[in-house]
């Protein structure tokens, strides 16, 4: 159902896309966006309609895992979440773009990297579309670190340009289950560790190159034993490129990895994905301008 003011805010499809007669009553079932037709798009609740951009990378993840690693996780989260999802959802996923921007491992053979700016543009785009079919809800689904940046900003400009509600979900934020992996891991073990090497084991045993597996050890583990303020990451981080880091190009023990953590670590990832949104359902919409009318609003004299 329309909230009145979701309803005057969001963009107007062509009336040749309604169906002759009254207001949609029947909800949008959950699923991919490019199996829809333009029709089912009068089907819309801004308030609960979803669209879930997945957005990836294709990268060298060290001499053990292939390339598609962040991409073949972000699409397993993705599909396992919509399977879970209650049947009232309306979740719209969107086509996964897993060309990202990989500048950190470009040393290595393999990796594609889109520019910043050509990807920032890419998915504004896509935004503007979801936008222009009437969806005021959006979740950027991401899996690889290098591009969070990439991802904070785009949401705030697709709020700003069309009034979009935008989630920033990073796979990387949504923890792990207790007890599976070792806290030096979890803070160190940024690429093709144990984390993503049991994810791969789990979905595509085939793409684990085995006798590779090692402990790839991090800069950011050496300067943390130092215990200063510079680091890969944090306290204070700094602009690296992966080799930096280690000249194998991954970081973490992927001889901690097993298939069984992978399959548990999808399960967690999943839920979480679900959690949020159902969250991002229950939120109420933005104001459809940009940031004038939210600190009007926000003003005593508005208020008043
Ligand atoms: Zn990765």
């Amino acid at each position: 159902m329309n909230s009145p003011a979701a309803a005057a805010a969001a963009p107007a499809l062509p009336s040749s896309a309604r169906p002759s007669g009254a207001l949609p009553t029947d909800s949008l079932a959950s699923g991919y966006w490019q199996d829809l037709a333009t029709p089912d798009f009068a089907r819309v609740d801004p308030a609960r309609t979803i669209a879930l951009l997945p957005v990836a990378a294709i990268e060298q993840h060290g001499p053990h895992l292939p390339l598609c690693t962040d991409a073949l996780i972000n699409q397993a989260v993705v599909s396992r979440a919509l399977a879970h999802l209650p049947a009232s959802a309306s979740v719209l996923v969107l086509p996964a773009l897993n060309v990202g921007d990989s500048l950190e491992h470009t040393a290595f053979p393999g990796t594609l990297s889109a520019d910043m700016e050509a990807l920032l543009g890419l998915w504004l785009s896509v935004g503007r579309g979801v936008a222009r079919a009437g969806v005021r809800k959006l979740v950027i689904f991401n899996s690889h670190g290098g591009q969070r940046a990439h991802v904070d900003l785009a949401a705030l400009r697709l709020r700003v340009a069309h009034g979009l509600l935008v989630a920033r979900a990073h796979s990387f934020s949504f923890g792990v289950p207790p007890g599976l992996f070792e806290a030096d891991e979890l803070a160190h073990g940024l690429h093709g560790g144990a984390v993503e090497t049991s994810l791969v084991m789990h979905l595509r045993p085939d793409l684990v190159r085995t006798p590779a597996l090692a402990d790839f050890q991090s800069l950011g583990a050496t300067l943390a034993r130092r215990g200063g303020l510079l680091g890969a990451e944090k306290p204070v981080g700094m602009g690296w490129m992966t080799q930096d880091l280690n000249p194998h190009g991954a970081c973490g023990d992927a001889r901690a990895a097993s298939a069984d953590k992978g399959e548990r670590l999808l399960e967690h990832l999943a839920g979480c994905l679900v959690q949020l949104l159902a969250e991002m359902e229950a939120m109420p919409l933005p104001s459809a301008s940009g940031s004038a009318s939210a600190s009007e609003s926000a003003s005593p004299r508005a208020s008043a």
